[in-house]
């Protein structure tokens, strides 16, 4: 998911809606604003993409300084209108909005404990029993509150909490979401999941949220506190690989020069004497880049992608080869005839996609095939906020890396090492669970 908050600014929820917008990339099945004028919070919320969902109608109805978005991605609950966010509430401590990024680990166990003693749900969200255990832990300040409900949480969380006058960010202790903090140019100050937002909104970078660290942001400026125990941090290595944009700045380096080290490390790991390196678009471009560049090996645009692929489309009747894939991807025939071609991909998940791209490029005359992901197999599921499919589904879980050559019927395979991505990244503290196995919080044994 992705979340954006600003502070101070007449223009709040149009900043907010336009900061969304920039991290569309991070959620695409619906999204909200909420906005205070320092008497009550109102919020719009819908279904689709952020252009789809605001107005300029819509957006004309929140007015206030003080406002909060989100881009929802499910990664538990199903995708409904109830589970949009921000969650907007009326607790004892007046109304507060919620915005999460993330996902808790332990949270159908807080869940089924408050069930028992009276609480009601409103969705099937994890995010929700943040705001229940805000509203019943008995604390007499909204700020003890929030620390205190926070320390009972596992997992994953960059969040923002806004009230009437305040907003809150707060990044979980080990730092597995991405949040930032930058400055407007008139007036404010903005808190987003990556640097994009603050690009397009012409904010200046001020620093990262710390992993453990809550700000609160009021009309006196900015307070920081570090209200959880100390951990190693352990922010997480698909932001880098895949989920976030590669022109962000993100745990203290830039996406796209990692991907692009990604791709060195990649072709000095696994070496092949090819005539043409291409990208699986957009996903692998990046890392393809490095790819060319560390092996000699001359870059070409060998597959071409639509961008204007939706939701849905209307299947012909007659059956038309790889049409699920071709619909979005069409290789280019006068870069893949009669070569040798080495194309990269930024991971292999179910390996379906993986299997249509090499039969779609020997369609196109490719000689050979070989196949590299900038990323070790993913044999894990993961539990903190990024949607993979079911263990049993994760095609390296139950094959080797020959076996899922076989299955994708390249010429060869080869994936990056998780010491490759460790090296790339100059830090061994990062989250790998989905490669290793090792998750960095106790889980329960969820297929
Ligand atoms: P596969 O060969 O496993 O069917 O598909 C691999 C492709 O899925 C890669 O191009 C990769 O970029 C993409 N992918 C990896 N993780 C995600 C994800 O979380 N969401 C989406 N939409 N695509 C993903
Ligand atoms: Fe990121 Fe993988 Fe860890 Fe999930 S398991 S937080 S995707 S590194
Ligand atoms: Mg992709």
């Amino acid at each position: 998911c992705g979340v954006a908050g600003v502070h101070g600014n007449r223009e709040a929820a149009n900043l907010v809606y336009l900061s969304l917008y920039s991290l569309q990339h991070r959620g695409q099945e619906g999204a909200g604003i909420a906005v205070t004028d320092r008497s009550k919070i109102v919020y719009e919320k819908g279904m689709g993409l952020v252009a789809d969902i605001f107005s300029q109608e819509k957006l004309d109805k929140l007015q206030g300084d003080i406002a909060i978005g989100h881009n929802r991605y499910s990664t538990t609950g199903v995708s409904a209108l109830a589970n949009t966010q921000p969650i907007t509430v009326t607790i004892n401590f007046g109304q507060i909005s919620l915005a999460h990024n993330g996902n808790i680990v332990n949270a159908d166990e807080i869940k089924e404990g408050l069930v028992a003693r009276g609480a009601i749900f409103g969705s099937t969200s994890d995010s929700e029993v943040i705001v229940h255990l805000i509203a019943k832990c008995g604390k007499d300040n909204l700020i003890d509150a929030i620390t205190d409900s926070l320390r009972r949480l596992k997992g994953a969380f960059s969040l923002l909490i806004m009230t009437k006058d305040r907003m809150i960010g707060v990044r979980d202790a080990m730092g597995m979401r991405p949040l930032v903090l930058g400055k407007l140019k008139n007036n404010g100050y903005i808190l987003a999941s990556e640097t994009v937002a603050l690009d397009l909104i012409e904010a200046s970078f001020v620093r990262e949220i710390e992993p453990g660290e809550m700000v609160i942001i009021d009309d006196d400026g900015i307070k920081s506190i570090f209200p959880f125990e100390k951990t190693t941090p352990k922010p997480c290595i698909f932001e880098h690989i895949y989920f976030a944009r590669p022109d962000s700045y993100l745990f203290g380096r830039n996406v796209y020069e990692v991907r692009k080290k990604f791709g060195r490390w990649l072709a000095k790991e696994t070496p092949v004497e090819a005539d043409v390196v291409i990208p699986v678009p957009d996903s692998g471009v990046v890392a393809t880049l490095g790819y060319a560049e560390a092996s000699g090996i001359p870059f070409e645009m060998g597959l071409m992608r639509n961008h204007y692929v939706g939701r849905t489309f209307i299947e012909p009747s007659q059956s038309i080869r790889h049409f699920g894939v071709k619909i979005k991807l069409n290789p280019v025939r006068e870069v893949i005839d009669g070569k040798r071609v080495v194309v990269v991909d930024d991971s292999i998940v179910r390996g379906t996609t993986s299997r249509k791209i090499v039969k779609m490029l020997r369609e196109a005359g490719a000689k050979e095939v070989h196949m590299r992901i900038s990323s070790p197999p993913t044999a894990f599921p993961c539990f903190y906020g990024i949607d993979t499919p079911t263990r049993k589904e994760l095609i390296a879980s139950t094959h080797t890396v020959e076996e899922t050559r076989k299955y994708i019927t390249a010429d060869s395979l080869g994936y990056l090492s998780i010491e490759g991505l460790m090296d790339c990244v100059g830090s061994e503290n990062y989250c790998h669970a989905c490669f290793s196995g090792e998750y960095p919080t106790m889980h329960k044994n969820s297929e």
